[in-house]
């Protein structure tokens, strides 16, 4: 279960019989072009009208001569994944349901601040990780996103807020990415990598490493790959001080238990304290909030350029766990600011329309399941 299933990198064909382009990285791009007898500076003009420009069809590639346009139009395409539902929460945070391109249904959401915001995307459709506070988790692995699948979110996502061109940095609202959807990003490690560099470039989408974060629940031999090839800020899921009760919570610690995990942090490349790694921790009543797992969260992470964000438990239908109280959350975050670290109390966002932390996909299954 543990060891990553990844899909193969070439171009996919969609129904039509069409190359998509959207999801190639530079050298699949420039493969691509070279397979219609274009040369490669075709290529650079094809990546700045989709990822720079935002376009959806080869007409609207004006650069290009006529005659290359309708070849492009009759052997590619550049797919968006289709969107099911569209929905904003009174506090504006954004949902989307989306069909994925590769198959299976995935949420993406888009959590805005004052001027700027983060654009949460999905890894995988389902999870094969069952940690037990998480209703993504109560969903088997249905499969790997590929990287049109994850590029894609993010089209959608500027479709739906005009950001098209690319803005610059200080003027987004799309500014931040964080890999904390459906789907564990460092089991499904290729093709993020993959959209990830996509989204990095310069002359496209040109989100920069140090505005994007992925989150993981410790699949350890990820780790450092993530930090060298893509330098991307690290968040862990972390949510307890012992491995007796982590085993319980995120099954993978049986794997990769918090030594390691904590190892893998204190090694982590790039991090230092203008780079922190985050570590998320859930707070459940009775289970991880008392003040001693407060001090013993400290203990841990001594020596780590560290910062911890506190996620109240939402609560979804039959979850096995309360959220801790205001005040028990207040004691606990006052111990680990005390001990020199921030310890912010994040607040749920977009509860009303079931896309706050861990309450993704769930609200797919049930409307279906209540139509039915
Ligand atoms: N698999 C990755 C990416 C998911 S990120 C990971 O585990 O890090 C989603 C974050 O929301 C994780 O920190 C996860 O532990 C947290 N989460 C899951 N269910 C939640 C819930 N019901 N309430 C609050 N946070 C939750």
């Amino acid at each position: 279960m543990i060891d990553g299933i990844e899909t193969p990198t070439a171009a996919r064909e969609t129904g039509a019989g069409l190359v998509n382009l959207v999801g190639l990285d530079r050298a699949g791009m420039g493969q691509a072009m070279a397979e219609l007898g274009l040369p490669a500076f075709r290529a650079r003009q094809v990546w700045h009208w989709i990822y720079h420009r935002g376009a959806r069809g080869f007409d609207e590639m004006t650069t290009l001569a006529k005659p290359v346009r309708a070849m492009l139009a009759q052997r590619c395409a550049i797919v968006r994944p289709g969107i099911v539902r569209e929905q904003t929460s009174s506090d504006r945070t954004r949902k989307w349901l989306l069909r994925a391109p590769g198959g299976g249904e995935v949420e993406t959401v888009y959590i805005p601040e004052e001027d700027r915001g983060a654009l949460c995307l999905s890894s995988q459709v389902g999870c094969a990780l069952t940690c037990t506070f998480c209703h993504t988790g109560t969903q088997d692995l249905v499969r790997n996103l590929d990287s049109a699948d994850i590029v894609g979110q993010l089209l959608v996502a500027r479709d739906s807020y005009g950001e098209w061109p690319s803005p610059s940095n200080g003027t987004r609202l799309l500014s931040n990415i964080v890999m904390m959807g459906m789907g564990e990003p460092l089991l499904n490690y290729a093709n993020v990598a993959r959209a990830l560099t996509i989204i990095m470039d310069q002359e496209g989408i040109a989100i920069s490493k140090r505005r994007i974060t992925l989150s993981t629940a410790g699949y350890v031999p990820n780790i450092r790959r993530c930090g060298e090839e893509l330098g991307v800020n690290l968040a862990i899921s972390l949510h307890a001080v012992t491995d007796e009760l982590r085993d319980q919570l995120v099954p993978i610690n049986r794997k990769f238990p918090i030594a390691e995990l904590l190892a893998a942090c204190r090694d982590y490349p790039g991090a230092n304290n203008a780079r922190r790694i985050t570590f998320e921790y859930i707070m459940l009543k009775g289970v991880n909030d008392s003040a001693a797992d407060a001090r013993a969260l400290v203990r841990l992470i001594k020596g780590i350029p560290a910062k911890v964000n506190l996620i109240p438990f939402n609560a979804w239908p039959g979850a096995p766990f309360d959220c801790s109280t205001a005040a028990v959350i207040r004691r606990f975050s006052e111990i680990v600011n005390d001990a020199g670290y921030s310890a912010p109390v994040r607040i749920p966002r977009g509860r009303d329309i079931l896309a706050a932390c861990g309450q993704l996909k769930s609200a797919t299954e049930r409307a279906r399941r209540a139509g039915a």
